[in-house]
C-alpha cells in the first residue's frame, strides 16, 4: 500500500488530462490576453449550458460570487440573511461585510444541509435572503425553501461551491434561486489552478449588473457607471476550467461510484453513520463524510496508517470567534453542534483506486475490532 493517502490528490487529475491543460495554458500565454480574454466568455457559455441557466458570469472566487450576488440584490444594513452555521465561513462573512446580519439556522441531521423548518423559525421582518448550501455535494431540500421564500418575499442565493452538477428532483442545482454562486477553488469538483468563481442567474438585469460590478463598474474602458470591484475571472483560469469541464460528468460519476464502494464496505459497522442520499437527490460527493464513534482516536489511528482525513467543519460558524458579536450559545443549534463533533471526511477524489478505498475501509474496521 502507498505510503501516504491524501484527502484529495490534484496531481493525479492533472496527469490524467495533462495535454488538455498544457495546451489551454499555452494558448492563453501566446495571446497574452490575460484579462477578459475570449476564454472567459467561452467558459461562461459552456458553464451556463452545463447548468441549463441563462446567464453565467465569471468572477474571481466563490466568495466573491456570493458577495456580488448579495450586493446586486441590494442586501445591506439592517437586513438579515439566513444561513447554515455548518458550512465554510465564506457563506456568512460576505453578509457581515455588507453590513447585514447573518442569522444561523440549524441543519437537517440526515443531509447536513439547512433545515427548512429552522429557516421558517428564523424569519423576521428584516429577513432579506436565504443562502442554502448544497453541502458535500448533496442538495439542500429546495422545494420547501423556495415556498418559504415566495411566501415571505425574500431572495434565495444557492451556495453551489460544493455541488457542480448535483441534482435536486432531477434538476441541476443552481436553478432554484434568484442567483447561485459557484467556486472553482482547486479542490472543488470543478477546480481551477488558483482562485475562480461564477455567478449564475436566469435574470438578465442581474447578470448585466454582475458583469459591470466585477469589472470596476464599467462597460467601456474608462467610463465607470457605478462603483464596482476588481472581481474578474482570469483568462488562464477560464481556459483551464473549459478544458476540465468536459470531464466533470465523468468525475462526478466516479465520485458517486467510490462513495458507493465506501458505503458497501462500511455498512456493517455499527460505530459509523454513513452519508444519506435522499430519494430526491443526486449527490456529487464533493466530500465523503461519515459520523464516527471515537472520531478523534479514529483519525489518529488512520494517520498512523498514512491515511489523511479531514473535518468539514470542526467549529460551527455560530461558535467562531469572528461571530461572537452575534451572541449565539453552543446549544442554540443543537444538530450543528453535535454533528461537528462526530464527522470525519475520508479520502475521495475521482482518481482514487479501489484498492486504496478498500485499504482505508479495512483500517477503519481494524480500528473498531
Ligand atoms: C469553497 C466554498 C466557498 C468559497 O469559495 P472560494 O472560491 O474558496 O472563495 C463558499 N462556500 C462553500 C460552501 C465552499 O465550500
Amino acid at each position: 500500500m502507498k505510503q501516504r493517502i491524501p484527502l484529495v490528490d490534484l496531481k493525479a487529475q492533472y496527469y490524467s488530462i495533462r495535454e488538455d491543460i498544457d495546451q489551454a495554458i499555452e494558448k492563453v500565454i501566446k495571446k497574452t490576453d490575460f484579462i477578459m480574454g475570449e476564454e472567459v466568455s467561452i467558459f461562461e457559455n459552456e458553464f451556463s449550458k452545463f447548468l441549463n441557466v441563462d446567464y453565467a458570469v465569471g468572477v474571481s472566487s466563490g466568495t466573491d460570487a456570493l458577495h456580488l450576488a448579495l450586493y446586486s440584490l441590494g442586501v445591506g444594513r439592517n437586513d438579515e440573511v439566513i444561513v447554515p452555521s455548518h458550512t465554510f465561513t465564506a457563506t456568512a462573512e460576505i453578509i457581515a461585510w455588507l453590513g447585514a446580519k447573518p442569522v444561523f439556522a440549524d441543519i437537517d441531521e440526515k443531509t447536513y444541509t439547512i433545515s427548512p423548518k429552522e429557516i421558517e423559525k428564523a424569519i423576521t421582518k428584516r429577513t432579506k435572503a436565504i443562502i442554502p448550501v448544497h453541502l458535500y455535494g448533496h442538495p439542500a431540500d429546495m422545494l420547501p425553501i423556495v415556498n418559504i421564500a415566495k411566501k415571505n418575499n425574500i431572495f434565495i442565493i444557492e451556495d453551489c461551491a460544493q455541488a457542480h452538477g448535483a441534482k435536486y428532483r432531477e434538476r441541476i442545482v443552481g436553478n432554484f434561486s434568484d442567483m447561485a454562486a459557484f467556486s472553482f477553488y482547486p479542490g472543488k469538483n470543478l477546480g481551477a489552478y488558483g482562485d475562480a468563481g461564477m455567478v449564475v442567474t436566469n435574470n438578465k438585469k442581474l447578470a448585466d449588473k454582475i458583469k459591470i460590478l466585477r469589472n470596476h463598474g464599467r462597460k467601456e474602458k474608462y467610463t465607470h457607471q457605478i462603483i464596482g470591484f476588481g472581481n474578474r475571472l482570469d483568462t488562464l483560469q477560464a481556459a483551464i476550467l473549459s478544458a476540465k469541464l468536459k470531464y466533470l460528468n465523468d468525475w462526478n460519476k466516479a465520485r458517486r461510484r467510490i462513495a458507493g464502494r465506501y458505503n458497501t464496505s462500511l455498512k456493517s459497522l455499527e460505530e459509523v453513520i454513513l452519508p444519506v442520499e435522499q430519494s430526491w437527490a443526486e449527490s456529487v460527493y464533493h466530500l465523503y463524510v461519515i459520523q464516527a464513534n471515537k472520531r478523534d482516536e479514529l483519525r489518529s489511528y488512520l494517520k498512523e496508517k498514512g491515511i489523511e482525513t479531514g473535518i468539514h467543519y470542526p467549529l460551527p460558524l455560530h461558535m467562531q470567534p469572528a461571530y461572537k458579536y452575534l451572541g449565539y450559545k453552543k446549544n442554540d443549534l443543537k444538530i450543528t453542534t453535535y454533528i461537528a463533533e462526530q464527522i470525519v471526511s475520508l479520502p475521495l477524489y475521482p482518481e482514487i483506486e479501489d484498492d486504496t478505498v478498500d485499504y482505508i475501509c479495512k483500517c477503519i474496521k481494524d480500528f473498531y475490532h
